[in-house]
């Protein structure tokens, strides 16, 4: 790396400055040429960059990993993870620098982070690199996420390296700039922890309270409040991914934030036919990481995140009691998330007993009749309208439904509310358009023959997925028969 010459970025590198002990300083390797494959302008702004700057020789060079810039501290993060289950000491960013942080237009501080740009002292067998196609994906997938208003790690540019990566073929490789609020992990407390070194643990604790959760400094037991905020944000967040039918497909705990965003999209994809036990990585063999099973997978590894903390909660006699208790809050605090998410696709807005049942039984329809998730609630604001047979086509029992959907009305009619105002309410949290797997996958081969255009088209489609539009059909419909049963591969 070569130093730029005018400031691209105003950096201000907290984690660097508090944290010596979790991370390894280090230069990315070079990439050989340099091309921009996508740039993400609308958060460019938002971090206060100019685009034209980014796509500029010294910006892509940057981006590539290049070129340092001016004020960046790029360094290798240290993290633990339990992987599927195993305990690794040792993961951290085997092929990834934080190159700093920067305070965006609102105030907020990301990281800048490139992933793909070589070998680290944490890449253990790895090669450091990252194929272009995974790049792009999770370019999509954490685009159609944020669009979707579901906190995420986002990206900011992928750079086409020049070089070729091994993978099962030779793959031209990428470098892909991630933004993200931190990238504190349930993992880097677990390495702090397992450094028998509870003044690391509390630094890095006071560092995730001042950067992430502020209220906790404040409470009589910062520690404990803490780890009662992250589970409070994750609940929220697990909720989220259920009510639009997205599987995370890796849920390791060094892939679980601490300010709550969505992390790491390697093997995810969005669930068509509604089946608590879909699973699209192909290394998931159990199901451990099922659509399904993600609240309590969720649990286990904010169980691990307790851990960590334990010698910093103030009543250490009865330490692992009070987190115990803020720990088994987690299923109470989803419920009431995914309770709230569902009523509201539903356009209910009334007594939620009554509903629970109401709701319960619709899941039961969906699964037992192979619905798609997404199509069957615009489905339904549309039969307020007026269409009742596009809800209605979707079963292949209809009667089933029928009884269903005369509940429904029944409940919606005790509302206050008129049809169309309710049809409208749904509409606003029912997704039209999701990144349907065979778009993406479309979207992916076509870029890897150097048509991006496809792909500019589905960001542009997910970047709105609550507004209709016509002449979009095709991207509203689940994948055909023909597309077979869909399996990713782990992020390489
Ligand atoms: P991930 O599956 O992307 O969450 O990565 C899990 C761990 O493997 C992290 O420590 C990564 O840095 C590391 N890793 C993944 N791919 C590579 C690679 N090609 N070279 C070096 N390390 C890697
Ligand atoms: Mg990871």
């Amino acid at each position: 790396m070569s130093v730029a010459t005018g400031p691209l970025f105003a950096f201000d590198n907290s984690f660097v400055r508090e944290l010596e002990g979790l991370y390894e300083p280090w230069q990315a390797a070079p990439a050989s040429v340099p091309r921009m494959l996508l740039l993400n302008e609308p958060l460019a702004i938002e971090l206060g960059v100019d685009p034209a700057a980014l796509s500029a020789p010294d910006g892509v060079a940057v981006l590539a990993g290049n070129l340092a810039p001016d004020g960046a501290s790029p360094v290798a993060q240290a993290y633990s993870g339990h992987q599927f289950g195993g305990f690794s000491p040792r993961l951290g960013d085997g092929r990834a620098l934080l190159l700093g942080e920067v305070l965006d237009m609102h105030g907020r501080r990301r990281d800048l982070h490139l992933k793909g740009s070589g070998r680290t002292p944490f890449a253990r067998g790895g090669d450091g690199r990252a194929a272009v196609g995974p790049m792009l994906r999770e370019y999509v997938i954490g685009e159609a996420m944020h669009a979707l208003g579901i906190p995420t790690t986002r990206a900011l540019a992928v750079v086409a390296t020049g070089d070729q990566v091994a993978r099962e073929a030779m793959l031209p490789g990428a470098v892909l700039t991630r933004v993200a609020a931190s990238h504190l992990r349930v993992g880097t407390f677990q390495y702090a922890a397992a450094h028998d070194d509870p003044a690391l643990v509390r630094r890095l604790a006071d560092h995730a309270i001042a950067r992430h959760h502020p209220a906790a400094g404040e409470a009589d037991d910062p520690y404990l409040a803490l780890f009662e905020a992250v589970v409070e944000k994750q609940a929220s967040l697990i909720a989220r991914w259920m009510l639009v039918g997205f599987v995370h497909g890796v849920m390791n705990t060094d892939n679980m934030t601490i300010s709550g965003e969505t992390i790491d999209y390697g093997p995810c994809a969005f669930m068509d036919a509604y089946d608590p036990a879909t699973v699209f990585s192909s290394i998931d063999h159990g199901g451990r990481y099922a659509y399904g099973n993600q609240p309590p997978v969720a649990q286990w590894n904010l169980a691990r995140l307790a851990e960590a903390l334990l010698p910093l909660i103030d009543a250490q006699e009865t330490a692992i009691e009070v987190a115990t208790e803020v720990l088994r809050s987690f299923p109470e605090r989803y419920d009431a998330h995914l309770g709230r998410g569902l009523r509201a696709k539903l356009g209910l807005t009334g007594d939620v007993g009554e509903d629970e049942a109401l709701i319960d039984d619709l899941l039961g329809l969906l699964q037992a009749q192979q619905i798609d998730f997404t199509s069957l609630f615009r489905a339904l604001s549309a039969s307020l309208r007026g269409d009742a047979e596009r809800a209605r086509s979707l079963f292949s029992e209809p009667e089933a439904f029928d009884g269903w959907s005369q509940r429904w009305r029944t409940a919606l009619s005790a509302q206050a509310f008129d049809p169309q105002a309710i049809a409208d309410a749904m509409d606003r949290v029912n997704p039209v358009y999701i990144a349907r797997n065979h778009h993406v996958e479309e979207a992916l081969t076509m870029a890897s023959t150097g048509d991006l255009d496809p792909l500019r088209r589905l960001l542009d489609v997910l970047a709105r997925p609550f507004d209709e539009r016509p002449g979009l059909e095709a991207y509203a419909a689940p994948a055909p028969p023909s597309f077979g049963e869909y399996r990713t591969f782990c992020g390489t």
